[in-house]
């Protein structure tokens, strides 16, 4: 479970009424299972369950924390393709998710929906960390403009762009292991040229992801993938 507590070794923690309900619940946990705990400080414990709500936790995991940076700025694109990346992207180890509106994008969100589908992408995001085992929660952005992509860069900054010379392709940017990662992929329509022509001017290298002319959602996922593979040469 993920607790929004600082927790320390031989005390008892409360959980929400949702992390609760699904614990006690749902999976029913029983007295002399073991529970992982990952605290607001993203250590991660080992505890008892209590009664309900309670948890009493027994021992801290040691945890390394060799993990990149990487924040993937990724254009909105249809509601199911959208949401199975959001729970890849977690399993692929992003940290941060920035959703943004572009030209060619087929989905623009109604103001007044905003909050609720962000909520909703939350939730995804909570049970992929879960499944996965992460010692951290994915953090999720506000949609942005593309204009404001820059205020998310790091160490790399890249976007891809299917028009680029495969010459360039994003292994090349990897190579010397930069600690920091943000990468911006387009949506279903592709990036305009004047929207590479901003992103260019704010300092993103285009790269290429091969040949191939991938899916939004396939082209996220081969960056985070190739960022992976880098760092665990
Ligand atoms: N303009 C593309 C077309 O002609 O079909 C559609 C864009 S593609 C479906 C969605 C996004 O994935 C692109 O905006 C780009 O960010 C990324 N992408 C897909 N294939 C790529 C490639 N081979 N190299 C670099 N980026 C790629």
């Amino acid at each position: 479970v993920f607790v929004d507590q600082i927790c320390d070794v031989n005390s008892r923690i409360v959980l929400n009424e949702k992390e609760a309900h699904h614990l006690f619940d749902v999976l029913r946990i029983q007295k002399k299972e073991i529970v992982r705990v990952v605290g607001a400080n993203q250590r991660v414990y080992l505890a008892h369950p209590c009664n309900k709500p309670y948890l009493e936790i027994f021992s801290e995991i040691e945890v390394l924390n060799e993990k990149k940076d990487i924040t993937l700025c990724v254009s909105l694109i249809k509601q199911d393709k959208f949401e199975w990346m959001l729970q890849k992207a977690c399993e692929l180890n992003v940290t941060r998710i920035v959703p943004f509106e572009s030209r060619y994008s087929v989905v623009h969100i109604d103001s007044q929906k905003v909050e609720k589908k962000m909520n909703r992408w939350s939730q995804i995001l909570l049970s992929s960390c879960k499944q996965c085992n992460r010692n951290d929660l994915v953090e999720l952005c506000n949609i942005q403009k593309i204009e404001n992509l820059h205020e998310f860069q790091s160490e790399c900054n890249l976007v891809a762009y299917e028009k680029e010379n495969q010459s360039k392709h994003i292994s090349k940017f990897l190579k010397n292991n930069p600690k920091s990662i943000t990468i911006c992929i387009g949506p279903e329509g592709g990036f305009d040229e004047a929207e590479i022509d901003i992103l260019n001017d704010d300092h993103f290298q285009c790269v290429s992801l091969g040949k191939s002319i991938l899916r939004a959602e396939t082209a996220s996922l081969y960056c985070l993938a190739a960022i992976d593979y880098q760092r665990a040469l």
